[in-house]
């Protein structure tokens, strides 16, 4: 009956996703950089010195300023593409990242919190656009700095790299925007859950409220039609409460609630239904059990209360409840069914209490 939480089985924090993609360029920066040192290439080793230095730098920044670690990594990759080109031609597949940098701008500054995500990310997607035709005209009209036979045996080499850190940094950012997806429907379930139960019950006791035990008793009613199982409902009632309240304090009375709820827990099976109907009084809905099997149910209930201590700071306490039931054999208006069990309860209350009618 009860809904349970969804567990965020995917789930990931703004600072571990920047941590995460922090490390991914600090690997590819390493890999470039011995690249560098094996083509001669000595600006490109300076350039990715720096920027391994920098990745490290936002490693430790990133708890503090996630947007700026974004910002860098976006400026970084957008530099180190273009100069790359520009020293070694496009040929080699330095400017694929441009492309990778449109779902890393929607995905990381929405994970940065940053406000105009959209906009801002929108606006990031056109310069890489830019940037990316820009490195296809600038390797049309210019010859690259840096020319060997070293680098000419390599170029496909490289080019089938750079596809395949592209091609991840792809898979990665779809894969964190299912991540995202996923933990935010997850806690919109759980908040709607939490929002359910409000609802529906009694916040001192955990039992169904009257709303929804009246909901409750209406959809039986539809059920006993089509197949004549019968139902009953216990309505309970504590004794003399006013005066037990004036005597221990209100707080006690409240523990004195929440124990015969627990009682009323351990004596009924799962499908039934309890509810805590008004201050003092219960109600409990048992399902497939005509009248007198409701009756002797309710006995039970009333010894079981009756013998129960409540224990109350250096107190041991007791009390009484009084019990009227009804059934659904007894009437077709589900109203009725509620107020022929309230009426045998006073009924009981008049006639001396602790006792079920
Ligand atoms: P009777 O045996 O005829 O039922 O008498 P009674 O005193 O139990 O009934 P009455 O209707 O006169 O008083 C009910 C009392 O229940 C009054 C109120 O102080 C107490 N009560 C209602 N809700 C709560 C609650 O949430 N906590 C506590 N501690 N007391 C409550
Ligand atoms: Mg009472
Ligand atoms: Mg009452």
């Amino acid at each position: 009956m009860a809904k349970t939480n969804r567990t965020k089985k995917l789930s990931l924090n703004t600072s571990s996703i920047l941590k995460l993609f922090t490390l991914f360029c600090i690997v590819i920066h390493m890999m470039i950089a011995i690249f560098s040192i094996y083509t001669k290439i000595t600006p490109l080793l300076v350039l990715n010195l720096c920027s391994i230095l920098l990745y490290i730098y936002c490693i430790y920044i990133v708890a503090k300023h996630p947007a700026k670690v974004f910002y860098i990594g976006f400026g970084e990759i957008v530099l180190h593409s273009f100069i790359s080109v520009v020293l070694v031609g496009n040929g080699f597949g330095f400017s694929m990242y441009f492309i990778a940098l449109v779902p890393m701008a929607f995905n990381l500054l929405h994970a940065a919190k940053s406000n105009k995500y959209i906009l801002k990310s929108f606006i990031l997607s056109i310069i890489s656009f830019v940037l990316f035709a820009g490195c296809y005209i600038i390797s049309n009209l210019h010859t690259p700095l840096y020319e060997s036979d070293i680098l000419s045996n390599l170029k496909p080499y490289i080019y089938i790299v750079n596809m395949f850190i592209t091609f991840v940094a792809l898979l990665g950012f779809s894969i964190l925007f299912l991540i995202e997806i996923e933990s935010a429907y997850n806690s919109l379930y759980n908040k709607n859950l939490e929002l359910d139960n409000l609802a529906n019950t009694d916040p001192l006791t955990g039992l169904y409220n009257r709303r929804t035990m009246t909901v409750h008793v209406q959809n039986m009613y539809e059920d006993y039609h089509k197949t004549q199982k019968p139902f009953s409902l216990i309505v309970c009632d504590i004794d003399n409460f006013k005066k037990f309240n004036d005597t221990y304090g209100h707080e006690c009375g409240d523990e004195v609630l929440k124990t015969i709820s627990s009682v009323l827990s351990s004596l009924t099976r799962g499908h039934d239904f309890l509810c805590r109907w008004g201050g003092e009084e219960f109600i409990v809905f048992l399902r497939n059990i005509d009248r007198e099997m409701a009756l002797n149910i309710a006995e039970r209930i009333r010894q079981k209360i009756e013998e129960t201590e409540i224990k109350f700071e250096d107190k041991n306490l007791h009390i009484t409840m009084t019990f009227g039931v009804s059934s659904a054999t007894e009437t077709d208006d589900y109203e009725e069914l509620f107020k022929l069990a309230d009426s045998r309860m006073y009924e009981g209350k008049r006639s001396g209490k602790n006792k079920v009618v």
